[in-house]
């Protein structure tokens, strides 16, 4: 009988696992970890207070459809994001930078001019990319956005990856626009929420089902291998498909080089207060070896009355087989680097590519989601119907 095998059982391969299951095949999900959800994964800590061994996480969508395949699987917390940045020791201003920060470090007669040629060039409650600001044929509105790169872009970009703003281009620096507006939210989708139970929860909600059988501290590389177009499992040619969504070079055994990814280093802190700092994260724009500190009672959580839990993230080179590969570095050289990859996976007709590590794609978990609706229907022809699946 044909095997389906995923690798992962991160928010993509939950879903991808989930969508064939529901249409009547068997799915085999590993995972090397012992967790569920990759790097969603949460768990609480002994002060009771739900934490992100893997980082901060943050669920948000404009994806309807996204929701409520979600929404199948969890209930939810309403939250909505708010970020500030330190940009001085005395200054905090919310990030996106809006016309709150700017009034916040400009004296009010040069933020008023600012605010009239912001508000007639770009537009009231208008978003503008920090790299397209800089261009901008205005002098006034150049030399306003040289000030935001320089405070608010410019030295946590090279923190947390070692490459300038201009070098990532417009799919990172895209991400956190400039708001003509006292918008302070970080995001600004329709559905922002945090699952009321966790992700790891919801995730494993998502694989249970009586046609995915999931076995954790599972390495696939220890039982499948790649060559010459055939998937081997246990050395004899796979009967069947895998889908995996771990790192592609891995896969390959490195032929092509190790691809270069970002790695984080967290550290965690418990503090005997109910709250650390102002707002759920504080990114440390101008100063410090961190990028950003998040306390997680922040996260839509019950506060404690006595405990809290921070963590700061230092930004790393990735070392293969000494830190985690938590992003992959979207510019030319690696996605020509990636691209040898790809090909390669290309001559495997029973092989798919899925989420971040595999697709070397900076994404969020609701795009994991949407690239898992859209392999099933790679994969099956079928369209996704949300009424379809079963509520857990
Ligand atoms: P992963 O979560 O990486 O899962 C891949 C899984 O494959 C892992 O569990 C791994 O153990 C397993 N695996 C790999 N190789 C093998 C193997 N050989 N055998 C068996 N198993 C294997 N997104 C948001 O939407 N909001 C946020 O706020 C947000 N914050 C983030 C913060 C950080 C610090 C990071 C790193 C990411 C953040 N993301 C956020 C992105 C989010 O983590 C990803 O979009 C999502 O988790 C991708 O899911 P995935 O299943 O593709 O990959
Ligand atoms: N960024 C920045 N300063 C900030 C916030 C973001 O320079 O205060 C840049 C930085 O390059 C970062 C990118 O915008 O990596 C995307 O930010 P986001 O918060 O989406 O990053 P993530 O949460 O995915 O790490």
């Amino acid at each position: 009988m044909e095997k389906i095998i995923v690798v992962g059982a991160g928010f993509s391969g939950a879903t991808i696992a989930r969508l064939l299951a529901e249409s009547g095949k068997d799915v085999i999900v590993v995972d090397k970890r012992d967790t569920i959800g990759g790097n969603a994964y949460d768990c609480i800590d002994k002060n009771g207070i739900r934490i992100q061994p893997y980082g901060p996480h943050i669920f948000h969508t404009h994806d309807k459809e996204i929701f409520d395949f979600l929404s199948k699987f969890t209930e939810w917390n309403k939250y909505e994001h708010r970020v500030k940045a330190k940009v001085r020791k005395d200054k905090v201003v919310p990030v996106p930078f809006n016309l709150t920060s700017l009034f916040e470090l400009y004296p009010k007669a040069k933020a008023e001019r600012i605010k009239d040629v912001l508000v007639k060039e770009i537009g009231l409650d208008k978003k503008v990319p920090i790299l397209q600001l800089k261009k901008h044929e205005s002098a006034e509105i150049r030399e306003f956005a040289d000030f935001v790169y320089k405070n608010i872009f410019y030295i946590y970009t090279m923190k947390q990856w070692g490459f300038k703003p201009e070098q990532l281009g417009e799919a990172v620096m895209n991400r956190v626009p400039v708001y003509v507006s006292e918008e302070d939210r970080y995001f600004t989708d329709e559905f922002q929420y945090m699952p009321k139970n966790g992700f790891a929860e919801m995730i494993s909600n998502i694989l249970r089902h009586p046609r995915i059988q999931l076995k954790l501290r599972t390495d696939a590389m220890k039982r499948l291998t790649f060559a010459d177009g055939v998937i081997y499992l246990d050395g004899k040619p796979l009967d069947g498909m895998v889908i995996y969504t771990g790192c592609v070079d891995e896969l390959f055994g490195y032929k092509y080089g190790v691809l270069p990814y970002r790695s984080l280093k967290f550290k965690f802190k418990t503090l005997k207060t109910p709250s650390y700092q102002e707002s759920a994260v504080i990114n440390y724009t101008t100063s410090h070896k961190f990028t950003r500190i998040s306390e997680f009672t922040k996260f839509a959580c019950e506060p404690q009355e006595n405990a809290t839990v921070i963590v700061k993230e230092y930004p790393q080179k990735f070392k293969k087989g000494k830190n985690i590969p938590y992003y992959p570095i979207p510019i030319e050289k690696n996605r020509q680097h990636y691209a040898k990859y790809e090909q390669e996976a290309k001559t495997y007709k029973n092989l798919y590519l899925l989420g971040r590590l595999a697709k070397y794609k900076y994404i969020d978990m609701d795009d994991a989601v949407r690239y898992a609706m859209d392999l099933y229907t790679e994969i099956t022809g079928d369209t996704v119907d949300i009424n379809d699946i079963a509520n857990n």
